[in-house]
Formats: structure tokens, C-alpha cells, sequence
């Protein structure tokens, strides 16, 4: 039988009708059978003395406010916390998880969680038995508590359930040597890659489209590409330092030659990649001035031209193949069939 790593107090005075108290028996029966070393106490007293005398396993400690004042958890909670920072406590109160001050009282005890929930409770236990697991090298010591020989992923998890709400004036990194004033910061943002292999940030190529519409005769604006790529809306990468609606504005004439006023976003994409991000807006204009708005012919290193076309015959350009993609024709219609246009001020600017 494989031996436990965690000892379990569990101070817990169930009334008759306490489910709770059977559910959390019950995890331990079915699902750690060996892990934990239980301990079930129902007075405070007796729970208080079994933590005082050491055990050579870290602890963990499970109690309630209690209905009496010889079950109520707190005296243990306030034994523990005088001689040790290495015993995770878990406080199970409906009463302390509604009231935000007395949450507040006990966060301020050094209780590590506060839960009314038998599943999260499950959970973090999970998150706890590799703690003590035997650790492959280079190992590290806890600044908090001391709790030494952990490999990077356990101290990266122990810190946050242990000591979220510790703080010290400085402390030095075990693993860049660096001071911080916030350690699990810190561990967070600068070391958080050693536990996966992915960056921690990738850059973001943002892109604006436009559906440009001419009242007078609802016909579409679109582009003809270069290297007979097909029709396409108007549009392209936002350039440094500038704002997503005038990139839409100055690739519009730029590659259609005409100016526009922007009235409306109709979609924004957000597209997450492993190596980059992808952020496309779908801009509504119409031209600035319908007497001025003649499409470019010129060919140059934007495109070979422009258009304006109806709905129906981006339709007959669609069944022969000449658009780049289907979203002229998938706006299009959106546009014909009254969709919704949402305003311009759901893009927020904020001026560096
Ligand atoms: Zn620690
Ligand atoms: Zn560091």
C-alpha cells in the first residue's frame, strides 16, 4: 500500500442532516484512499493538541465556524497559524462565503481558502498531493515558508495557495536571483514559461476592412487586386502608431482612390494563433462626398483598380470566380438586408 504524503485534520461537527460532512468523507474513501492520513476531530481542544504535536507530513486542515463555541474552528485556525505556514487550512462556511467582512476576517488569519463548495475542495486537492511529491533537480526553497527541495512547477503552484496574501518588503528570486517586492508577481510574469513551453506573449496584426455603400445608388465599393486575385473589400494592415478607422480610411483610398466617412463597425474578429494574433474590424462607410467619389483606374503598387458594383453583380462575379473570397458578398447582402451597424463608439481610443 503506497504510504500518505498529506496528514488530513479534519474539525467538523456535523448536525443530522449534514450532507456536507458525508460528501467530504466520502471523497476521501472513493477517490485518495491512501494519499491522506485522516484525522477527524469534532472539539476544537483535541484538534488543537493533535497539531501540536508534529508530525514529519505536511498538513492539512479542514474545519468549520461551528455551532458551538467547542466546535468552532477558529481557536485551531489561530493555534496553527502562531507556529506554522506550511498547513494549508480550508475554512467550509455558507456563513463566512455571504458575508464579504467575514471573509475578510479570516483571509486576514492566514486561512488559505474559504470555500462552501465539497467540489473545489476535491479540486485543490488535487492541486496539493504533487506538492508533496518527491521533486526532480534544480530544486527550490519557499521564501514564505521555507518548504525547500521544490521543483519549479511545485513552488509555481504552492505559492499562490499558500501565500496570496503574504506580503514582504523584498525578497530575492531563488531562480534569477533578482529582488521583488512581489514574489508570486514575480514567479508569475517572469518565470511562468519555465512550466510550458509557449511564449508568454506573440505579436498582434491588426487589419480594417471596409464596406463602403453609395446611398444614391447602393452600389458597393470593392477592389480589384493585382495579379488577378479577385475583387475584394477595401482595406489592409494598420501601420504603427495609428488608429484602426484611419487605416480603414487611408487603405480605402489608397487602394480605391476614394475618401471616406466611416459610420459604423458591422464585426470585430479577434484570431489567437500560436506564433501571432490576428485582429480584423469590418468598418460601414459611405464616400465623403457622393459628388467626388469616382473609383481609381490607375494601376499602381496598391492595385489595379476599383470598382463600384451592385449586389447582383458581385452575385454573378461570385458564381464566376472573380472575388478573392466571399466576404464581399457575404457583407453585401448583410448591408441589403437591413443588418445591424453598430456605432462607431464601441472601438474606445485611448491617446498614449
Ligand atoms: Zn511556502
Ligand atoms: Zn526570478
Amino acid at each position: 500500500m503506497a504510504s500518505a504524503l498529506f496528514d488530513v485534520v479534519i474539525l467538523w461537527s456535523p448536525t443530522e442532516s449534514d450532507t456536507e460532512y458525508s460528501e467530504l468523507q466520502n471523497l476521501f474513501k472513493t477517490e485518495f484512499p491512501t494519499q491522506f492520513r485522516l484525522h477527524l476531530f469534532t472539539k476544537a481542544l483535541d484538534a488543537v493538541i493533535h497539531t501540536e504535536s508534529k508530525t514529519s507530513l505536511p498538513t492539512i486542515v479542514i474545519t468549520k465556524l461551528g455551532m458551538t463555541e467547542q466546535s468552532s474552528g477558529q481557536p485551531l485556525i489561530e493555534a496553527i497559524r502562531r507556529q506554522d505556514k506550511r498547513t494549508f487550512i480550508i475554512l467550509h462556511s455558507h456563513k463566512v462565503c455571504a458575508d464579504p467582512n467575514l471573509r475578510w476576517y479570516f483571509a486576514e488569519l492566514g486561512v488559505n481558502m474559504i470555500t462552501e463548495f465539497i467540489t473545489q475542495v476535491r479540486h485543490v486537492l488535487t492541486q496539493l498531493l504533487p506538492l508533496a511529491q518527491p521533486s526532480p533537480k534544480p530544486s527550490y526553497s519557499c521564501p514564505f515558508c521555507k518548504w525547500s527541495s521544490l521543483s519549479f512547477p511545485q513552488l509555481y503552484t504552492h505559492v499562490p495557495l499558500y501565500h496570496t496574501n503574504e506580503t514582504e518588503l523584498s525578497i530575492k528570486c531563488d531562480i534569477c536571483q533578482r529582488a521583488t517586492r512581489s514574489y508570486a508577481v514575480h514567479l508569475h510574469e517572469e518565470h511562468m514559461d519555465e512550466t510550458q513551453q509557449m511564449p508568454s506573449a506573440v505579436p498582434l496584426y491588426a487589419f480594417a476592412l471596409v464596406v463602403c455603400q453609395r446611398k444614391s445608388d447602393n452600389r458597393f465599393l470593392v477592389v480589384q487586386e493585382s495579379g488577378s486575385m479577385g475583387f475584394w473589400l477595401p482595406g489592409g494592415r494598420v501601420e504603427v502608431g495609428e488608429q484602426l478607422d484611419k487605416a480603414a480610411e487611408r487603405e480605402t483610398l489608397e487602394e480605391a482612390g476614394v475618401r471616406i466617412k466611416i459610420t459604423g463597425v458591422l464585426k470585430i474578429e479577434f484570431s489567437p494563433r500560436a506564433n501571432m494574433n490576428r485582429l480584423r474590424v469590418i468598418f460601414f462607410a459611405e464616400p465623403a462626398d457622393e459628388q467626388d467619389c469616382d473609383p481609381k483606374t490607375i494601376p499602381d503598387y496598391e492595385s489595379y483598380g476599383a470598382m463600384w458594383l451592385t449586389y447582383e453583380q458581385t452575385v454573378e462575379c461570385s458564381t464566376r470566380n472573380q472575388l478573392r473570397g466571399s466576404e464581399p458578398l457575404k457583407w453585401f447582402k448583410y448591408i441589403t438586408d437591413n443588418g445591424t451597424v453598430h456605432s462607431l463608439s464601441i472601438l474606445g481610443k485611448s491617446e498614449l
